[in-house]
C-alpha cells in the first residue's frame, strides 16, 4: 500500500470507530458531550486531536468491564494487566478482535523472517498477561511450531532450545540477556549448542548495546516488537530488516506523539508520549490512549517498501523516568553506558535514595579480579555523568550476586525514596 491509501483506510476506519465507541461506551460519549465534539466532527485524520484522550486511570476506574462496548456474552477472551498495586486492568476481545490480534501478531512475526518449519520457544508468561498467549497466536498464524515454556526453570529452557531444535526465542530482553550468562554457566556453548536464528524480545525498554551482546553470544538476529495489554497486547509494532525504528500497524493502529505536560500534538519527528487510537477493535474501543512511552514518529518511507510509519525504540516508559535531584534519568541509559564497557557483566541495578539530596546509586557484576579495581570504577563513574549529567555512586559487585530476571521483567531499580 502507499501511504496515501493507508490514510484513507485510516481516515474510513477511524470515523467508523468514533462513531461506534461514541454509541456505545458511555464513558466515550460523556467525554465527548463534555468537549462539545460530535462524530460528525471527525472529518479528516487531524481532527483526530479534537477526540478525549483516554488514559491508563480510566481503564481502572471502569474496572472490570465498565467500558465494554458490547453485551458480555460476545466476548471470547478475557486477560489483565500484572496490576502490581490495587485492581488490574482488563482487556476484553470478541472473536473478531483475537483474530485481528493474531493476525497482527502473525504480520510482526512475518516481518522478523519466522516461517512454517521455525521452532518458537515461547518464553513469555502464560495466563492472564497478554505476552504469552499473545505470542502464541502469532508462532500460530505463520505456521510455525510453538513450544510454550512460558517463564522461568532456566535448566529446562535450555535444555529444550537445545534438544528440540528451537530458531526462535521469544522473551523479554532482560531474560534473554541472563541466558547469556546462564547459558555458559549451565555448560553449554551458546552458538554450537544452540541453532537460534531469529529472537523477538519486547515488553520492556532494552539498549542497543544488549542487542548486540545478545547476537554475539547466540548469533541470531534480534528484533525489537512493541505493544501492551490496553492495545490488545504485543503486536502493535515491530522492527523489519532494517531496524531502524519499529514499524505500527498502521490500519489497525492510529499513532501521535504529544507534549506530555500540554497534550499538544507534535510534528512527525519530535519526541513525545505516544498515543494510540484502535482502528477495529470491537468489545473495548480505545481512543486516543495515552501510553506514558516516550518516542518518536517517523513517516519516511522505509526502506523495506513498507508503508506503516515508525517509532523510535521506546526509550522508556515516562512511568520509569527516574528524576534524581531534577535530573531525567531512564535506567536504558545506564544499561548503553555499562554495555559499552569491557570487564563488566550483565547485570546490574540502579538504587535512588535521598538523605539531604538525592543520591543515584549503580550496582554492576565483575569478575572477583577486578571487584577492587579503582581505575574501572572512574571509567564507569565518568561515563554515566558523561550521558546522565550527574554522580553516581558506583559499586562492584561479585558475578552472581544481583537478582535475576528470571520471570518476566527485570526490576533494576531500587527507588528507596520516601514517596510523596
Ligand atoms: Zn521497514
Amino acid at each position: 500500500m502507499k501511504p496515501k491509501q493507508l490514510k484513507a483506510v485510516q481516515l474510513r476506519r477511524l470515523r467508523k470507530i468514533v462513531d461506534y465507541a461514541y454509541r456505545n461506551v458511555a464513558m466515550i460519549k460523556k467525554r465527548f458531550d463534555e468537549a462539545g465534539v460530535k462524530p460528525s466532527s471527525i472529518k479528516t485524520l487531524d481532527d483526530v486531536s479534537k477526540i478525549p484522550f483516554t488514559v491508563k486511570t480510566d481503564l481502572r476506574d471502569n474496572y472490570p468491564l465498565g467500558l465494554l462496548a458490547i453485551p458480555q456474552n460476545r466476548l471470547y477472551e478475557l486477560h489483565a494487566s500484572s496490576g502490581t498495586t490495587g485492581k488490574p486492568i482488563v482487556v476484553a476481545y470478541t472473536r473478531g478482535d483475537l483474530n485481528c490480534w493474531g493476525r497482527l501478531m502473525g504480520r510482526s512475526f512475518d516481518v522478523a523472517g519466522v516461517r512454517k518449519g521455525d521452532v518458537v520457544q515461547n518464553m513469555y508468561g502464560y495466563g492472564l498477561f497478554t505476552g504469552g498467549l499473545g505470542f502464541h497466536y502469532g508462532a500460530k498464524a505463520v505456521g510455525a511450531t510453538v513450544v510454550p515454556t512460558s517463564t522461568g526453570n532456566t535448566k529446562r529452557q535450555l535444555m529444550l532450545m537445545k534438544d528440540l531444535r528451537t530458531t526462535v526465542a521469544a522473551c523479554t530482553p532482560s531474560y534473554m540477556v541472563y541466558l547469556c550468562e546462564a547459558s555458559r554457566a549451565e555448560g553449554y556453548e551458546p552458538k554450537r549448542d544452540f541453532v537460534l536464528r531469529v529472537g523477538l524480545f519486547g515488553a520492556e525498554p532494552w539498549s542497543e548495546e544488549a542487542r548486540k551482546r545478545i547476537e554475539e553470544v547466540f548469533g541470531l538476529r534480534a528484533h525489537d516488537i512493541y505493544g501492551m495489554s490496553e492495545l490488545y497486547g504485543p503486536g502493535v509494532g515491530v522492527e523489519c530488516d532494517q531496524r531502524n525504528g519499529l514499524h505500527i500497524w498502521g490500519d489497525e493502529f492510529l499513532v501521535e506523539t504529544i507534549a506530555p505536560d500540554t497534550g499538544e500534538v507534535l510534528e512527525p519527528g519530535k519526541e513525545g508520549e505516544l498515543v494510540f487510537t484502535m482502528l477495529s477493535r470491537e468489545a473495548m474501543p480505545l481512543l486516543r490512549y495515552r501510553t506514558r512511552d516516550l518516542s518518536r514518529v517517523f513517516e519516511e518511507e522505509c526502506a523495506c517498501g513498507r508503508c506503516h510509519p515508525r517509532i523510535q525504540r521506546i526509550k522508556g516508559r515516562s512511568d520509569d523516568m527516574l528524576i534524581v535531584g531534577g535530573v531525567n534519568v531512564f535506567p536504558s541509559q545506564v544499561e548503553h553506558v555499562l554495555m559499552n564497557i569491557q570487564g563488566l557483566g550483565d547485570q546490574y541495578q540502579i538504587i535512588v535514595t535521598r538523605t539531604d539530596l538525592d543520591r543515584l546509586a549503580v550496582k554492576v557484576e565483575t569478575t572477583a579480579d577486578r571487584l577492587n579495581d579503582p581505575k574501572l570504577v572512574k571509567l564507569i563513574n565518568s561515563d554515566l555523568l558523561a550521558v546522565l549529567g550527574i554522580n553516581a555512586d558506583v559499586e562492584l559487585v561479585e558475578l552472581g550476586s544481583l537478582p535475576r530476571s528470571e520471570v518476566g521483567k527485570a526490576r533494576r531499580v531500587v527507588d528507596l525514596r520516601p514517596k510523596g
